[in-house]
């Protein structure tokens, strides 16, 4: 790769990686799964490596793990808490063994799972257990010391009478209880946990320790971090001592002599993983004598002496029984395959999208055949081929009519989609009304997709219009509505009717027309009337438009469904006007970019960014050599260290709000 290209998309993967880490590590939802993140990782690594002039300290590849939440006590790390470095392959494997041999040739290896959990520190002074911390960034972590002790496979106090030890575990939630937690959740209308390993790590880190009990989490014990008043060789040592003082410590652990040992370790460590009530990813080796592995020392993330393996994407072999057609909220009809149950990465699967007919062409998938399905670590399960077809299995033909009204689907060549055209379909009804109702759309809170459901079934509403017709009396025939629950729907409904323009046109659920599009919409023609009479043409200008966004807008704009819609809308009471920003000019901001970071005390960030872009000026999320402000609240990290790096001016919040009021 080019030069100039390597720079961009280094800071391009580093910006994506901070925002999965963030998900992963402060939020515990991640939006991807691991294996794409490790993906992108390596793909970073290689890159820095190639070009080490653009490898910054703040680079996601040089730091461990997340960082301390404000809710809990620090706690500083006497020893680092460090990762280990993943590998992937078992040539991999056999390369770490050869270079501790050339460095110690009697080196052997303990090989044992690594639980997909998160890593916590315990300390004991005098046998009590004194403080439990997460990791954070392996030297600032929390103290969590009241939760983890709802753990009952904690010792509170140890059977070996030593003055201090420091043992450091995983902490995981076993699989069936992570599967009791979502369904729990799914019943509460809760936004579910993705895996058991966010589950514990969001578990671990409740504000009441009663919530954390309820969760049953536990622990495995993997490693002495520090002991007084003992002296210890080698790690298996120290284990056996921490089992005898009472503590669970990680099991089917083997002593490996050379890389054939430890590949038959691994793979029977592979073979036990889904017999095992709680997930691993992978397998951990480590030399065992521990002045070997001082002598080998650490980088500033990881030890020298330790790997782990990451196991790969599982993929099974299943057969596909049957091709669902699903109706998405724009009509889309979306072929699934369901398949015979198969435990995938710790989950049952029965079910994958196969994305359109080309899809299922290209892979010759018929209904009877042999598929492998793969689950790259927890999220979204796919079909990667068929491997035979069923005797007298026929090519899958997906159906000329909507499955569900029966209208004639027609193919859009562009997206190779299949779609119902017949916008009050039923299917499109309840999700275009789910969309409407959305958070980012019209915000109406209480009207979620089981309610959509029993107001469509007792056919209260046949479009979105019909919501700012309803009565209380109507709602009080549906079952769970109780008079409070009513009136406070009836007022969510009510309180949009001042929505801005542009998120009534978001929420009209047109394709291709995203948040973005319709302020931008907005911003270029600044109300309805305006929209409605402009031509492909004026659309297709608008910058950050595209021919197709502008044709699906105008189409959809002159089709009489939607017309019709937006008359009875704006005939509701809704207001549907645009209030354009007023950007003022040659001020202080100007033209400049700014990168907002910490905590705010008298504004919130969005209302930071609002301010900085009326004064004409651009936020953006990640600093660079580009950035010419950063705007430091409490609690600055590595976005305020790179800034001092880069030498780029640092305002605080009270500068921040000076220099709004002020002129270039
Ligand atoms: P890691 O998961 O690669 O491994 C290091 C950790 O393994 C240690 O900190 C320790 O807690 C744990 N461990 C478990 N059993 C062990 C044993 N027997 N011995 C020693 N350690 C053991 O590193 P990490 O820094 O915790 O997490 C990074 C990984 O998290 C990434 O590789 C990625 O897969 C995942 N991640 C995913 C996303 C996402 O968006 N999906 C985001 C960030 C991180």
């Amino acid at each position: 790769m080019e030069r100039e290209k390597a720079e961009q998309r280094i800071a391009e993967l580093s910006a994506l990686l901070e925002q999965y880490n963030h998900e992963y590590y402060v939020m515990d939802a991640p939006s991807v799964d691991d294996y794409t993140y490790d993906t992108l990782m390596r793909e970073l690594r290689a890159l820095e490596e190639q070009y080490p002039e653009f490898l910054s300290p703040q680079s996601p590849s040089q730091r461990v793990g997340g960082m301390a939440s404000n809710d809990f006590q620090k706690v500083s790390h006497a020893v680092q808490m460090q990762s280990l470095q993943d590998v992937f392959d078992f040539e991999q494997v056999a390369a770490f063994v050869t270079r501790c041999h050339e460095e110690f040739p009697d080196a052997v290896f303990s090989v044992e799972p690594k639980i997909d959990g998160l890593s916590v520190s315990l300390e004991y002074r005098d046998g009590k257990l004194e403080r439990g911390s997460t990791r954070g960034d392996g030297f600032t972590g929390e103290d969590v010391t009241a939760n983890l002790k709802t753990i009952r496979s904690i010792p509170l106090t140890l059977r070996e009478n030593v003055p201090f030890v420091e043992a450091r575990g995983e902490v995981y939630m076993p699989r069936e209880q992570f599967f009791e937690l979502v369904r729990q959740q799914e019943e509460a209308d809760e936004q579910p946990f993705k895996n058991p390993r966010n589950a514990a790590a969001g578990s671990l880190r409740q504000k009441h320790s009663a919530v954390t009990a309820k969760r049953k989490l536990d622990i495995f014990i993997f490693n002495l971090q520090q002991c007084e008043g003992r002296e210890f060789t080698a790690h298996d040592e120290t284990l056996q001592f921490l089992e005898d003082a009472g503590f669970r410590v990680v099991p089917s652990r083997s002593i490996c002599k050379n890389t054939q040992e430890i590949l038959t370790a691994i793979k029977a460590i592979g073979n036990s993983r889904n017999d095992l009530p709680y997930d691993i990813d992978g397998v951990v080796i480590k030399v065992n004598d521990l002045s070997q592995r001082d002598a080998m020392g650490a980088t500033s993330k990881t030890p020298k002496w330790a790997i782990a393996y990451k196991f790969p994407p599982e993929e099974k072999e299943t057969v596909l029984r049957e091709i669902e057609v699903n109706v998405g909220r724009t009509g889309a009809m979306t072929p699934v395959a369901v398949f015979d149950t198969i435990l995938l990465a710790g989950t049952s699967v029965s079910r994958a999208v196969l994305h359109n007919q080309d899809f299922i062409s290209e892979k010759d998938i018929r209904i009877g055949d042999t598929i492998v399905v793969r689950k790259a670590g927890d999220i979204i399960p796919e079909v990667l081929r068929s491997v035979s077809h069923a005797e007298g299995a026929q090519p899958y033909r997906l159906p000329e009519c909507c499955p569900v009204c029966g209208e004639r689907a027609v193919r859009d060549e562009e997206e190779s989609v299949l779609r119902c055209p017949n916008i009050s379909c039923p299917a499109q009804l309840h999700k275009q009304l789910v969309h409407f109702a959305s958070r980012d759309a019209m915000n109406i809170d209480g009207l979620g997709p089981a309610i959509v459901t029993a107001l469509i079934d007792a056919e209260l509403i046949h479009d979105a219009a019909d919501l700012y017709a309803l009565e209380k009396e109507q709602l009080l025939t549906l079952e769970g509505f109780k008079e409070k629950s009513a009136e406070n729907l009836l007022k969510a409904i009510a309180a949009t009717k001042n929505a801005p323009l542009d998120r009534v046109i978001f929420a009209l659920g047109i394709r291709n027309i995203g948040q973005k599009a319709a302020s931008l919409l907005c911003a270029h023609f600044g109300s309805l009337e305006a929209i409605e009479q402009a031509e492909r043409s004026q659309i297709a200008e608008i910058e950050g438009f595209g021919e197709i966004m502008a044709d699906n807008l105008y189409t959809a704009l002159h089709d009489s469904h939607v017309r019709e819609l937006l008359e009875r809308l704006k005939a509701a009471g809704l207001a549907m006007t645009y209030e354009k920003m007023e950007v003022a000019e040659n001020t202080f901001f100007s033209g400049k970019t700014c990168v907002l970071t910490g905590t705010l005390s008298n504004m919130k960030r969005s209302e930071a960014k609002k301010a900085i872009e009326a004064a004409g000026g651009k936020v953006s999320g990640s600093v660079s050599k580009k950035t010419d402000f950063v705007i430091a609240g409490e609690d600055a990290g590595s976005k305020l260290t790179k800034a001092q790096e880069l030498g780029i001016t640092i305002l605080s919040e009270a500068e921040l709000i000076a220099k709004l009021g002020q002129k270039a």
